[in-house]
Parts: C-alpha cells; structure tokens; sequence
C-alpha cells in the first residue's frame, strides 16, 4: 500500500546557547494509512523529536519528510489536557468551535463518540470529576472531534496506574482501529508496544538511529490489546525485542 507518510534520511539537531544536541540520525520508516506503528527506544532518545517533525514544528535538518496531500493530523500527550473549569461537553466541542466547525453534524458525531464510549453521562460534569482512564477517554474524543486522518500518541498512558494503563490502552487502541485511524504511538512500554501494533520501529539512543524495524503479526488484533497479550506468540515477540533494546548499538 502507498504510504501516507514517509521518512527518509531524517536527522535533526537542537540548537542551544551552550551547543548542539544531536536528537536523530538518519531515520527512515513510512507509515501506511490505517496501520498502528509504535515507536521504542530509551528514555531521551528523540522519540517525541520526531513526532515533532511529523507536526511540523521542527524541520528537519536533513532527508524528506512526505505526507500525502490533504492528510490532517490529531495529538494526544501524557497529561490529558483537558481545560479544568469546563465542562466535558465544552472541553470536547472546543476544537470544532475554534475552527467554526461546530454544526449540528458534528454535535451528533460528538454524542455518538460520546456515548460509544461511555461518556455520555459525564458531558455535563468537569474533568476533576472523572477518573483518570475516563479523563483520558475524553481528551481522545476531543482528539477524534476534528476526524483527524493520523493520530500522534505521545506516552498519552504513562500517567495511569498500571491497572488503569491496561484498560485505558486497551480501549483506545480499540477506538482507533474502529474509527479506521492511521496511530503513531511513541512508548517505551514494550508489552504495551506489541499490544496494540502492526509495526514496531526500535530506535538506538540519543541520536536516534532506526536498530530494527518489526512487523506485529498476531491474528487478533481486533479483539483488543488484552487478546493479543494472552496470545501464544506475544512472548516470542517480547523476548526479540526486549533483546534488541538491550544489545549495546552503534
Ligand atoms: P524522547 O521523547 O525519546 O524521550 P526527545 O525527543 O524529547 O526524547 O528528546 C531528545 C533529546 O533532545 C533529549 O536529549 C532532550 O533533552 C533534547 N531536547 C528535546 N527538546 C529539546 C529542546 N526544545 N531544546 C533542546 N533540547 C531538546
Ligand atoms: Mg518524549
């Protein structure tokens, strides 16, 4: 399938008054529309770097970034960042507000996620009043408010306990392959990696060099992420690449 987005040859340095900080070194990956590809490395290594280019708000230093024309991108961060004093409603609606998109469609298609995913109980109260998996919920509905073609994940987990981590992931993964969404999701939760993608890209440390890229082929994916961890052959997929993160690299 054609690409709709692809690296090649990416690097990218920071600048900074007490020098240069090398971030990424020849990173190439494509991504195919409707694929779940994860990102893994160590902490620090340019992971968030690099979704930073794919928004374009860093260039790169050099190689070519391609994204099809057209395609329109949606975020999602560890805090969830929904706005404290408005409503769920509000918090949600915001997005298609600003852009004036705000119509009696997209109100629908809003309710619909809304109670699709549980939440439509809750459009009336504010974010302190939800749990953290539902507050997460929320901020992918408000991700998903401008039908964004390509979501950009960045440990949009990483605040949960572990117990609320799985559900959360689970779920999300769940909602983005149902609405037919193309995911990027940077992690360095490595069972969480395998359990909700079609592809793996591993990067080396600081700068960022691609060690291995690793196809996810285990046949229940649209079960849910909590399947594909029961399944036979997610541990053979842990061990290789939890050998991968671990063998010293270049
Ligand atoms: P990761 O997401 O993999 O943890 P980042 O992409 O955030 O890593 O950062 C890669 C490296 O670049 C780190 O060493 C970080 O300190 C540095 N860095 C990140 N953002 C900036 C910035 N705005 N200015 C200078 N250095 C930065
Ligand atoms: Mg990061």
């Amino acid at each position: 399938m054609e690409p709709i987005i692809s690296l090649e040859g990416i690097s990218f340095s920071y600048h900074r008054p007490d020098g240069e900080i090398e971030a990424l070194s020849d990173i190439s990956f494509s991504v195919s529309k409707g694929e779940f590809v994860s990102l893994v490395g160590p902490s620090g290594c340019g992971k968030s770097t690099i979704l930073s280019i794919l928004a374009g708000l860093n260039q790169a230093g050099s190689g070519t970034v391609d994204i099809r024309d057209g395609v329109s991108f949606g975020y999602m961060f560890q805090q969830d960042l929904l706005l404290p004093y408005q409503t769920i409603w509000k918090n949600i609606s915001l997005g298609p507000s600003i852009h004036k998109t705000l119509t009696p469609e997209t109100k629908k298609r809003l309710k619909a996620l809304l109670y699709k995913y549980g939440l439509s109980h809750f459009s009336e109260n504010y974010p302190g009043q939800l749990s953290g998996g539902m507050r997460q919920r929320a901020a992918l509905i408000r991700t998903l408010a401008l039908d964004p073609d390509i979501l950009l994940l960045d440990e949009p987990f990483s605040a949960l306990d572990y117990q609320t981590r799985l559900l959360v992931a689970d779920d999300i993964g769940r909602i983005i392959r149902k609405e037919n969404k193309t995911a990027i999701l940077v992690t360095h939760d490595l069972s969480e990696a395998i359990s909700l993608s079609d592809k793996i890209i591993i990067l080396s440390n600081r700068p960022a060099k691609v060690v291995k890229i690793m196809d996810i082929d285990i046949p229940c994916k649209d079960k849910g992420s909590l399947a594909v961890r029961e399944h036979k052959r997610f541990g053979d997929y842990f061990q290789v690449l939890w050998k991968e993160m671990n063998t010293p690299h270049e």
